[in-house]
Formats: C-alpha cells, structure tokens, sequence
C-alpha cells in the first residue's frame, strides 16, 4: 500500500468542491505528480481500475456517497495494488477521525490545508513517514547563553509523529515550550497527544505548565508514565502545578486530559508497538521502544550504564537493555558524561558516552543520537563527546551511525523499501 518516496505518484481527488479539489491539485502538479479531480464518488468508482491511483484524497461530506462508504467500496475493487486512502475534510472532530482510522484509512487531514505543507503532509502518510524531532537535548537545568548556541539550551522533549496518525510527546522539559509556539504557529488544532513521561524529575515535567495546547478546548491529551509507588501519574503532573508552586493548576486545562499508569509492559495503539524497561536511575524511570511498520524508535534517559571496572556493574541489566533497544533505527540515549567526567559522577544515574557507544554497537542501532547533556558542557565539549563516540564505532568498523542533534533537528524514516 506504501508508495515509492522518490517516484512520481499518481492521485484521485475526489471531492463536491470542485474549487478546493483543484486549488489542491495544484499544489500536487507543481510537485511533479499526476492528479485526477472527479467531483462524484459514484463515477469514480467506475473508473477506479483504469486510473489505478496510487493514492486517493476523500472529502467525507458528499452528497450522493459518503467519504468512509466510498472508501469501502474502493476496498471491495480487485485492485492490482489498493490504493493509500487518506481523507480530507473540514470535519475537525475527533469522533470522526477516530471512526475513520477505525474503519482502516491511513490518514486524515483536515481542511482548509497548509499549503506549505500540504505535499509533505501527504506524503508523510503514503510513506508511512516516522518523524522524530528535537525540542529540547539537555539534561538537568536549562542552559541559555553564548555556549549552548549550536545544540541549545533547553531540557528534554523529543516528538515523534507516525504518519500524521499519531503524535507522541517524549518528556516535557523546557523544550517542549519551543513544541508549542512551533504547534501555535503551524495552527495544527485540533491536537490529539500522547505525552510520555520517562520520570518526574525536574527536567523531564517542568515545562508542563507552559505548553499552551493544555489549555485549549477540542484537544485531547494523555500522560503516560510511571507512579511513585502509591502516588499516580496523574497526582504526580498535578502536584507541580500545586499553587504553591505555580499559579496555575491543572483544573484550568481545557483540553480533554487522561493518564495512564505504566509498569514494565507491552501493549499497542492501533497499529503501533509500545515496550517499557525500568532503568537504572533513582526512583521509578521508563525507557519506551515504540514499533511501527518495521521501524523502531528508542528513548532511553535517564540511565547509568556502569563502566565494567565499577563494582555495581551487572552484566544481566546490560543484556537486558541490549535485547530491549535492539535493532532500533533510532535511539535517543542518556550521554551525560565524557568518560572522565563519568569517573566523578559514578552513581549519579546517568551514562557516559563511551558505555553508551557500545551497547549502541552492540545491539545493532542504526544511529544513535547523544542526549541529556550535562548543564555544564558547552557546545565545544558535546562536540566532543560526538568525537569519542564516532572514534569508538570507527574503530569497531560499526555499522552504528552517531549524531549530537540540535534542538529543532528532523530525522525522517520512511518505510523499509522492501514493503513498497
Ligand atoms: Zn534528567
Ligand atoms: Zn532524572
């Protein structure tokens, strides 16, 4: 069902507004693929065969079909190659977007369309596109100033949005005011968020209170994470934004919020693969493995990898961690430390980047990204902790790709080729 990334595409609008339909087409035409406009489901159906799209774009509201009863019977044609069925629709409600992807459409986007980003939207779709960005890479306390101008200075939050299907916030540090005015600015509401808290320190929840999309009506929000023993997720996010502490509590979020206690656990949302591991920090703290389309996203900070001639060190947890991020197209790892930084900080619950090379070599990861840098290196000395890490996979001739990414740095996975 996955197109071809770099080839051209051919597309079936379908929509009664003629005048939308073709204002979108255009911008598909100018990107260099094929578009059909047909203003009537039933017509379309007809000469679904002869014009074999690769992808169809559905209005939901028409007259003489429904947009989901016109997508069944599209499922009902002998197809040669059934077509990615993504539907376009003023219809904001979450109801419907749910019933939708219920009902098996592999996407939704709503009108009226960016069309900056209309082509790229669709496309994130076809190509079952897993996008990861960067919001916030350092650890502990915010570090604003001349030396953090090249990685930036906020805490941790990293996105990860699945086909413009699902949208996963990872930690809310400061970086995740940045997510906001970027989500403010790109007006991408209503918004429907899955919010994984890896632990309540300071730097993983502080920036809660002021991630904006909390508190507008029509969006919908679950924290996801692990209690501290009797007390809850859900107390946990509430209590620091008790007044006594911040001014505002969480009774004036607007937005639609749930919580979800996690333990060491599988499960699935959708068709999405979820794994958590308990790490080896003080108090309870997660790391998450997320599974979809053959493509495999880790996120594991805050942890201590111990070095071998450290007594704590356990070769068990280290297998177990092993197995836990293998094979991950992308791993985003606790690196605090350089290792002679590590060597006065043994105990603290973070690693060095040195330990965090070689598990990365040693489980297969396709690229590791270095994360929760200390708040007292500069951007020279993160640049060097890149350096050990690269030297280290060179010398092993690993396969295993290592970058520092910056705040607001994209990395694009698309669909494994041989599934298209
Ligand atoms: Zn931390
Ligand atoms: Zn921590």
């Amino acid at each position: 069902m996955a197109a071809n990334p770099e080839k051209q595409l051919r597309f079936l609008m379908v929509d009664d507004d003629k005048a939308i339909a073709e204002t979108h087409a255009a911008l598909l035409e100018k990107a260099g693929h094929q578009v059909t406009v047909m203003t009537s489901p039933k017509e379309a159906l007809d000469q679904m065969a002869t014009l074999a799209p690769d992808c169809i774009i559905s209005d939901l509201m028409m007259p003489e079909l429904d947009g989901l009863e016109f997508f069944q019977k599209v499922r009902k044609i002998n197809l040669k190659q059934q077509p990615v069925f993504i539907v376009f629709t003023s219809k904001v409600f979450e109801f419907d977007r749910r019933r939708a992807f219920e009902m098996g459409v592999d996407g939704y986007l709503t009108k009226p369309a960016h069309p900056e980003t209309f082509v790229s939207d669709l496309l994130e779709i076809i190509n079952k596109e897993m996008i990861i960005q960067f919001w916030g890479v350092r650890g502990t306390l915010p570090v604003p100033g001349e030396n953090s101008v090249i990685y930036g200075g906020n805490t941790n939050c990293v996105t990860l949005s699945l086909a413009k299907k699902h949208f996963f916030i990872f930690d809310a540090g400061t970086g995740i005011k940045k997510l906001s005015n970027h989500l403010l600015k790109q007006k991408a509401f209503p918004l429907s968020a899955k919010i994984f808290i890896s632990h309540p320190h300071y730097d993983h929840i502080n920036g809660i209170p002021f991630f904006v999309p909390l508190y507008m009506k029509g969006n919908e929000f679950e924290f996801l994470g692990a209690p501290a023993g009797e007390i809850k997720i859900e107390k946990i996010i509430s209590d620091q934004m008790d007044s006594i502490y911040f001014p505002i509590t969480v009774k004036e979020f607007a937005a639609k919020i749930s919580y979800r206690d996690l333990a060491e656990e599988t499960f699935n949302i959708d068709d999405i693969q979820i794994q958590t591991q308990l790490l080896n920090h003080p108090g309870k703290c997660l790391g998450y493995r997320i599974q979809y389309n053959n493509q495999i996203f880790c996120y594991i900070t805050d942890h201590e990898l111990y070095m071998e001639d450290v007594p704590y060190y356990n070769q068990f947890d280290v297998d177990r961690l092993i197995h836990f991020i293998q094979g991950a197209d992308v791993l985003v790892m606790d690196s605090t430390y350089t290792d002679s930084e590590y060597a006065q900080k043994i105990g603290w619950g973070h690693s060095s980047v040195n330990r965090v090379a070689d598990i990365a070599d040693k489980a297969k990861v396709k690229l590791l990204c270095l994360y929760h840098h200390d708040p007292d290196q500069f951007d020279k000395d993160i640049k060097f902790k890149l350096e050990e890490a690269t030297e280290i996979l060179e010398s092993r001739q690993s396969k295993t790709r290592c970058i520092a990414p910056r705040e607001g740095e994209k990395i694009i996975l698309s669909a494994p080729k041989s599934t298209v």
